[in-house]
């Protein structure tokens, strides 16, 4: 007999094939009717969750069995790990997998923030470099600093490319690490030591809105910031000051505040390079962060421990 699950959202197609082959799953998001859904579901004891919808202690309270959480991505600011541990519900992500993945995604906002290379492409499309003649001359990545906030799991695979492109690197963590890079004890100081600010802390409470104006001020109008982490941790508003201003040299976004709604005035920068959060969608990482989800619900109805369960 097949194990019984609850799926929050529309997720991963492979990995929902799985999940719907594997488990005896209810959709929630396909329930007409979502408090009769998660009655009929009142007795089942594991939850695979994709996408940005909140799971809070409401949600598990209408699960009263529920013992398990597995996400489908490594941030978890979307599920309220305290009311989590409060039920005792082991909560589980999908870490290193997609390590590789984002940092290739991280590099390519810096080489394009810097080297403005879509534009450059763009001017060859309109017909301009024959008729306007070349490129203007853009930043060179080789002997700039990159300052990571959140030097973690992804931070430090970033590091690694910068610095096979020259990059010198230094980071801020609330944690000083043995590592051979040099440490910021606050985030200021790492703006004003930095050319390349790049972000990539977790999302949630502990990290809103960290970087704002003090920050943007402190990497000055030569630098540049790039967020692979999460919009919440960028104040969005002024950040679009700071570029439209030009009180910073540029910008390189993979997220945004309120997804997938992007405020349109980012749209007309000549200074940002916008992607749609695809900095883990890969054929490859997406699967195996699937598969990675898929057996944590595997080993806990085994009863054996989950193989990457977050603490809260
Ligand atoms: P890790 O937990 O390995 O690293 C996070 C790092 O951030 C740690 O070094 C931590 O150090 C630091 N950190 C946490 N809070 C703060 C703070 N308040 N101030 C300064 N530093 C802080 O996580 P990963 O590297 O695996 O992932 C990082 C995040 O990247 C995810 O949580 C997710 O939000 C985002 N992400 C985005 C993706 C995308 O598609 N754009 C894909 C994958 C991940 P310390 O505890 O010492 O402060």
């Amino acid at each position: 007999m097949k194990h019984e699950i609850v799926i929050t959202a529309q997720g991963h197609k492979g990995t929902m094939e799985r999940l719907q082959a594997e488990f005896s799953a209810i959709k929630l998001w396909e329930a007409p009717d979502r408090a009769a859904a998660l009655k009929a579901a009142a007795h089942i004891r594991a939850l695979a969750h994709f996408g940005h919808s909140k799971v809070d202690g409401k949600l598990m309270d209408s699960l009263p069995k529920l013992q398990i959480i597995s996400n489908f991505g490594v941030g978890v600011d979307q599920i309220d790990l305290g009311a989590a541990k409060k039920r005792k519900i082991i909560v589980t992500n999908t870490p290193n997998v997609l390590n590789e993945c984002v940092a290739d995604c991280a590099m390519s906002l810096v080489l394009n923030a810097l080297r403005k290379l879509p534009r450059s492409e763009e001017h060859l499309r309109s017909g301009y470099w024959a008729t306007r003649g070349p490129y203007p001359l853009t930043t060179s990545l080789g002997g700039k600093v990159m300052g990571v906030l959140g030097l973690g799991r992804i931070g430090e695979a970033i590091a690694a490319r910068a610095q096979a492109f020259g990059m010198k690197i230094r980071y801020h963590n609330r944690n000083r690490k043995k590592v051979a890079y040099d440490y910021d004890p606050d985030l200021v100081t790492l703006a004003k030591n930095s050319d390349v600010l790049m972000i990539v802390t977790p999302g949630g409470a502990a990290t809103a809105k960290l970087v704002g104006a003090e920050v943007l001020d402190a990497l000055g109008p030569r630098g540049y910031v790039v967020n692979v982490a999460r919009g919440s941790v960028v104040d969005e508003m002024v950040l679009l000051r700071y570029l439209q201003e030009k009180k910073i040299a540029g910008a390189g976004l993979d997220v945004f505040e309120h997804e997938p709604n992007v405020p349109a005035e980012f749209f007309t920068l000549d200074n940002a390079v916008l992607y749609p959060h695809v900095a883990s969608a890969t054929v490859e990482t997406r699967k195996a962060m699937g598969d990675l989800q898929v057996e944590n619900l595997h080993l806990h109805f085994a009863g054996k421990p989950v193989k990457t369960p977050i603490s809260a």
